[in-house]
């Protein structure tokens, strides 16, 4: 036999028994998104490599070592996106959807970062993205917040995660505050993690996130963020979080939260649980004020998010909050046995659709003993067998078995089935 052909390493399948999951995810978050009035867009899974490089920047881990990175057969260097941000920004530019006007977007769909592969950690990974433009002010970031809190309540999450807040203020401030900590940290660079001694170089902020403890020692006598930040930056969010207090929305204040993308500034945060072990950020996002401007585009204040899908599900999964309803997928389980049974069923399929569009209704099909379609039926999970046998056919009925109560089975004419159903399965 020939070798199989397995899919690549941390990218998976959804299978079919976990695509009800899947669904009433994405199915929450786009009535949530729809009750907030913000608008899907769609972009391409593929971009020109520079994009990412000036978005993200150029010494952070995704651009340095996660990129999916490939040559076209133009020659032209071409990059599976690793987020969505830079995408949507370039399309929105790309068709003037910043000018003079406020928006507010969503898109989800696969990203791809070269990670080690790990529970909650993939190569290609779903994001639900959120973004806004044009509202520099912090309502928009508390709007963010509070519509995310919703998600959480709505689906059963909101005692697993909190919220960890930071404020990275302007892009001088951030500057003033990076060369106080350089110097800070210069003097212990022997001292310091690998990771960090290369960070002190090129990127000294996310030295703040290292998880070594040494490290982090070191780091609980460093300069303060918050003691260099601007009086814009600091009103802003005094401002976002009297909102999130009115809202009655806790959170973390998280100096050491600085994100792993460059171009935030002003707000940042996290939404954190503890039940995924070290893949613990659910959602995260930020201010970015300046990246319109950078990819080429007028100054445009810009506010967003992003949820990691598999992350979602498996705390869904964890926590067991997954309403029964979701795993149920058809209603009714039509048999039919006997000659000519098998059309009639699909004719009496056919009509019950069509008078109720909401019925979830599935025939058999392809014959089989009595015994076998029965065990079908059961294992479906719907509500009801329909049975259509020899005598009923004769006698234009159909005999109803109640799968999941111990009622009697019935047998009623086929003329009075929809309106049988109809009121049984109110
Ligand atoms: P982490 O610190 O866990 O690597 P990140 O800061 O790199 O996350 P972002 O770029 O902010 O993540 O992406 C937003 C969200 O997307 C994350 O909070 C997480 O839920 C999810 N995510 C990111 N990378 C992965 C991945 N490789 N596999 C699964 N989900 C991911
Ligand atoms: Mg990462």
């Amino acid at each position: 036999m020939a070798k199989k052909i397995q899919a690549i390493r941390g990218m998976n399948d959804i299978l079919p028994a976990q695509s009800p999951v899947w669904q009433y995810l994405e199915g929450t978050v786009k009535n949530l998104l729809a009750g907030h009035g913000y608008d899907e867009i769609r972009m391409p899974i593929v971009e020109q490599t520079n994009l990412f490089k000036r978005s993200i920047g150029e010494v952070t881990d995704i651009v340095e070592k996660e990129m999916y990175t490939f040559e076209d057969r133009n020659g032209d260097s071409l990059t599976l996106r690793p987020e969505g941000t830079a995408s949507c920004v370039r399309a929105c530019e790309e068709h003037g959807l910043l000018y003079n006007q406020t928006q507010r977007l969503w898109y989800t769909g696969p990203m791809f970062r070269h990670e080690r592969p790990q529970k909650g950690r993939y190569r290609q990974f779903y994001q639900v993205g959120v973004e806004t433009f044009g509202i520099s002010t912090p309502d928009i970031d508390a709007e963010l917040i509070l519509m995310t809190a919703r998600l959480w309540q709505q689906l059963g999450l909101t005692d697993a995660v909190t919220l960890q807040l930071n404020t990275l203020g302007s892009n001088a401030a951030r500057a003033e505050y990076r060369a106080a900590l350089v110097e800070y940290l210069s003097q212990f660079k022997d001292q310091l993690d690998e990771d960090s001694q290369r960070r002190l170089e090129s990127n000294p902020l996310r030295v703040l996130d290292s998880k070594d403890p040494d490290t982090q020692a070191l780091l609980a006598d460093a300069p303060q963020l918050h003691d260099h930040l601007d009086d814009d930056s600091r009103e802003h969010f005094a401002k976002l979080r009297a909102i999130l207090d009115a809202a009655g929305i806790r959170y973390e204040i998280n100096q050491r939260l600085v994100r792993g993308l460059d171009y935030y500034n002003k707000t940042v945060f996290e939404w954190v649980t503890e039940q995924l072990g070290s893949q613990g950020t659910v959602c995260a996002g930020g201010r970015y004020d300046g990246l319109v401007e950078q990819l080429g585009g007028k100054p445009t204040p810009a506010v967003g998010f992003a949820m990691g899908v598999e992350r979602l599900i498996l705390l869904l999964e964890t926590l067991d909050v997954i309403p029964p309803a979701v795993t149920q997928t058809v209603d009714l389980y039509l048999c039919a046995m006997g000659e000519g049974a098998d059309l009639t069923a699909l004719l009496l399929a056919d009509n019950l659709r069509e008078e109720h569009s909401w019925l979830r209704i599935q025939t058999h099909c392809g014959g089989g003993s009595f015994k076998s379609q029965m065990k079908k039926a059961d294992k479906s999970g719907a509500r009801f067998a329909l049975l259509l046998g020899e005598s009923e056919l004769a006698e234009q009925q159909i005999t109803i078995k109640d799968l999941r109560n111990d009622a009697e089975q019935q047998t009623v004419a086929q003329a009075g089935l929809s309106d049988w159903l109809a009121e049984a399965m109110l």
